[in-house]
């Protein structure tokens, strides 16, 4: 039995859980994320493998220094985004595969009664239903933590930071578990996977905030079309005070790389907004429905501020 992986999917789990356990996060304040996969068994019988086609983040544990006891559990909310994800898999002939968390900065496997349990429950719903655990710190340190102090932390080499379990036995909570293969798709090599990855984290650490995501990237890209106005005014101004000095033998010059800044701008901004969308499928599903229709319609402001750019830069040089 073989898991199969998408990279659109592994990406999914590492933004989702690293934006609540990365650098500029205190390290006790990490916490864990909680989400499902779509996907189906494919194979005969006894020989089958698990593909899966989609990672859902549905949620992360609310801190409580108070709480010691199970951490997880999931809102009303989240019961039905649950049932909305089941209902999506419908629509494609799939189905919950198995559930996903993450380990913050401790060792992967499945632990306590909470994680057998949740991993009991999907296997009673389909036997082969599989369990992941993540830790960031696990894919950037390239290091397995120890279970207890002590213990010694032993060396990886291009490992994706994670690993699949299932229990031995789907009929006992206290069930030992195993390990089980996986494949992880879209990438060259596993070390092409890593170094990107690593990358990765550090965009989702600069650019996917655990808290306020929409007022966040409202504030970026109203930054950025101030700036990008500002650029223009500039631009005519000088080319006034040109005008006004009698250089006007320098305006061709200027509007010239003017223009090549505003459009390098442009280009430099468009990047970034391709990463914040690229983020909005990362989000908690519960998430989705208000921060996504607010980003997309402050995109629409930016696309409607450079779309006229041409047209302006050509009113710009006929005026002088
Ligand atoms: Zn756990």
């Amino acid at each position: 039995m073989v898991i199969i992986i998408p990279k659109k999917a592994y990406l999914t789990i590492v933004a989702a859980c690293v934006r609540f356990a990365n650098a500029k996060i205190q390290r006790e304040d990490w916490v864990e994320v909680h989400g499902v996969f779509l996907g189906k068994n494919v194979g005969k019988k006894n020989k089958q493998d698990v593909v899966i086609s989609a990672a859902f983040p549905i949620m992360h544990e609310k801190f409580d220094p108070e709480q010691v006891v199970d951490r997880y559990e999931f809102s009303e909310e989240e019961y039905v985004n649950l049932a909305l994800i089941e209902e999506k898999g419908f629509e494609t002939d799939e189905f919950v595969v198995g559930w996903w968390h993450s380990h913050p900065g401790f060792k992967v496997m499945l632990s306590g009664l909470g994680d057998r349990k949740t991993t009991l429950y999907w296997q009673s719903i389909n036997p082969l239903a599989i369990a992941l655990v993540f830790n960031p710190d696990r894919l950037t340190r390239q290091v397995e933590l120890p279970f207890k102090k002590g213990d010694p932390i032993i060396q990886l080499k291009s490992d994706p930071g994670f690993k699949i379990f299932r229990l031995d036995d789907s009929n006992d909570s206290k069930s030992n578990f195993h390990e089980v293969e996986y494949r992880i798709e879209g990438y060259e090599s596993i070390e092409q996977l890593i170094t990107s990855t690593q990358k990765f984290i550090i965009d989702v650490t600069n650019f996917f905030p655990a808290e306020n995501v929409p007022k966040t990237y409202e504030k970026l890209i109203n930054d950025q079309i101030t700036k990008f106005n500002s650029l223009l005014l500039g631009t005519e101004e000088y080319l006034t005070t040109l005008q006004n000095q009698g250089q006007t033998e320098r305006i061709p010059e200027v509007l010239d790389n003017q223009s090549k800044d505003i459009r390098k701008f442009v280009a430099v901004t468009s990047n970034k907004i391709g990463t914040i969308k690229e983020f909005l499928d990362y989000l908690e599903y519960k998430e989705r429905a208000i921060v996504i229709p607010h980003i997309e319609e402050i995109l629409t402001k930016w696309d409607a501020a450079v779309s006229g750019l041409d047209k302006k830069l050509k009113e710009l040089s006929k005026k002088f």
